[in-house]
C-alpha cells in the first residue's frame, strides 16, 4: 500500500533517518519500536510527506510520488500532497478535536469539506464509526466532557471515516491515563484483526506482540533488525534491541 526507499532525513547537521526501506503490505500491521530520538515519529512524517525526505522515495500503491529535479531530490505539488493525505490517516498523541464542536460535528467536518459529503451522509457516515469505536452514544455530547480514552477513540473514527488506505499511529495511548490505556489499545487491536492496513508507533509490547504482524526496531534512523513479533521481542539478535526491551518490560 505504502513504502518508503532509502529515506534520508537531516535536521540542521543532524542525520535523523539514514536510509530508510520500508514497504507496508495491505491488511498488514507493522509496530515501530524504538528509544527516543530514533526516528520513529520522523519516519511516519515522511509516509505521509508532514516531512519532506532530503533523499529516497515514497511509494503509494507503487507509485512513485513527485517529480524528478535536477539535483536528485523530488518535488511535490500540492495536489499530490493533499491526495496522499487524504489517503493516509493519521492519529497522534495529542487528540486535537475542536472543542466548541460536538463529537460528531468533529467527524463530520473533513467529510463536508475534503469529501463534499452533505449534511446527512456525514452524520450517517460519522455515526457509523463512531458506533464502530463503541462511542455511538456520545455522538451530541462536546469533547471536553470525554474521557481521554473516549476522544482518542474519537480522533481514530474521525480519521477512519476518511476511508483511508493505511492509518498511522503515533504513540496513541501514551499521554492517557494508565486506565484508559487499555480502551484504546482494544480498539486498534480491532481494527488491525479487521484487516485496517496500520503502522503503529508504540512502547506496548504487549500490543506488539499480540497485534503485530511484523516489528520493526529503529536505533540511530537505521532498521537494526525486523522480524515477526516472536523474532523481535523474543529472540532479539542485536544488543540495543535487547536492551530496549529489557527497559520496556
Ligand atoms: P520519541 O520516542 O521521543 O517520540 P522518535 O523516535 O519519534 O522519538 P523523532 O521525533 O523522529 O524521534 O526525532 C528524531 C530526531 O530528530 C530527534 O533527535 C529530534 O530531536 C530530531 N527532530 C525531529 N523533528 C525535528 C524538527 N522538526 N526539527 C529539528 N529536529 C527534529
Ligand atoms: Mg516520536
Amino acid at each position: 500500500v505504502i513504502a518508503v526507499r532509502n529515506i534520508h532525513k537531516r535536521f540542521g547537521n543532524q542525520d535523523v533517518l539514514k536510509g530508510i526501506d520500508l514497504s507496508v503490505a495491505k491488511g498488514e500491521t507493522v509496530v515501530l519500536l524504538g528509544s527516543s530520538g530514533s526516528g520513529k515519529s520522523t519516519i511516519l512524517r515522511t509516509l505521509n510527506l508532514l516531512d519532506l525526505p532530503d533523499e529516497g522515495d515514497v511509494f503509494l500503491h507503487g507509485n512513485k510520488l513527485g517529480q524528478p529535479r535536477p539535483d536528485g531530490t523530488r518535488r511535490y505539488r500540492e495536489g499530490e500532497l493533499r491526495s496522499l493525505r487524504r489517503r493516509v490517516g493519521m492519529v497522534f498523541q495529542h487528540f486535537n478535536l475542536f472543542p466548541h464542536l460536538t463529537v460528531e460535528e468533529n467527524i463530520m467536518i473533513g467529510l463536508r469539506r475534503v469529501l463534499n459529503y452533505s449534511i446527512t451522509q456525514a452524520r450517517e457516515k460519522a455515526r457509523h464509526h463512531l458506533h464502530h469505536v463503541g462511542l455511538a452514544e456520545k455522538a451530541l455530547a462536546f469533547p471536553d466532557t470525554l474521557s481521554g480514552g473516549q476522544r482518542q477513540r474519537v480522533a481514530i473514527a474521525r480519521a477512519l471515516a476518511m476511508d483511508p488506505d493505511v492509518m498511522l499511529f503515533d504513540e496513541a495511548t501514551s499521554a492517557l491515563d494508565p486506565e484508559r490505556v487499555s480502551e484504546v489499545l482494544r480498539t486498534m487491536r480491532q481494527l488491525s484483526q479487521e484487516g485496517t492496513t496500520m503502522v503503529v508507533v508504540t512502547h506496548e509490547l504487549g500490543f506488539a506482540y499480540n497485534v503485530a504482524d511484523r516489528v520493526v526496531f529503529l536505533h540511530g534512523g537505521r532498521i537494526l533488525e525486523q522480524g515477526t513479533p516472536t523474532e523481535i521481542l523474543l529472540h532479539p539478535t542485536h544488543a540495543p534491541t535487547r536492551e530496549f526491551l529489557h527497559a520496556h518490560t
